[in-house]
């Protein structure tokens, strides 16, 4: 019953200052922090995090092609693929772009409460609550797509409970999580 996910504060969240408030919102709702740290990630770790397969690509077209139909904006890119190589890569050298913060979460439904937690992919959808509506909702595909830059979106959690534990393994070695109770533990 137990998942884990793995959430990263972005550069973007260190810069402003957000590392505590961020982690404060998965403490708060009970979720147990098994590992955690600073990484200045290089080439080879970006990439194996932001891997380009043709689902994920799909998702990501989908979702910004939808987005601009809604505004009335004419989607530009034709191809998935190529999106998603575009994507990819401004995934990848974002994540360059400075350390990040890496946690390792447990508990049930970790990774659905996760994601509620830190809100929709883009933060001007994103409600009040989650931590891209409060943080940053003030970005959006639009800014973002017209400066061809990614969305700078403050954290990263994994979509699913497989690509909790994949990433969780590519970030932290064995040795780096922790395994104690908490409160919570004695009635779930
Ligand atoms: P999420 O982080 O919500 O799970 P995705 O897995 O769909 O989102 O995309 C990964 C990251 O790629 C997003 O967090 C965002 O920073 C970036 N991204 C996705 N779509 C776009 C886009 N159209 N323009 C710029 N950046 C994007």
């Amino acid at each position: 019953m137990k998942e884990r996910s793995l959430i990263l504060v972005k550069h973007d969240g260190v810069v402003r200052g957000l590392i505590g408030k961020i982690i404060s919102r998965f403490e708060d709702v009970g979720l147990k922090i098994i590992g955690m740290k600073m990484v200045w990630a290089d080439e080879e770790l970006a990439r194996n995090h932001y891997i380009l397969d043709e689902e994920w690509a799909k998702k990501v077209f989908e979702k910004t092609k939808s987005s601009y139909e809604k505004e009335g904006r004419e989607f530009p890119y034709k191809d998935h693929m190529e999106f998603g190589r575009t994507i990819q890569q401004w995934n990848v050298d974002f994540l360059r772009e400075g350390p990040v913060v890496v946690i390792a979460i447990e508990g049930p439904h970790a990774v659905e409460i996760a994601r509620k937690i830190v809100g929709t992919t883009e933060p001007l959808q994103s409600p009040p609550g989650t931590i891209r509506g409060d943080f940053a909702m003030i970005e959006s595909y639009k800014i973002a797509d017209s400066k061809k830059r990614v969305l700078r979106n403050l954290v990263h959690a994994s979509d699913s409970p497989e690509n909790g534990l994949r990433e969780i393994a590519l970030w932290f070695k064995e040795e780096e999580l922790h395994h104690y109770p908490k409160e919570l533990d004695k009635h779930i």
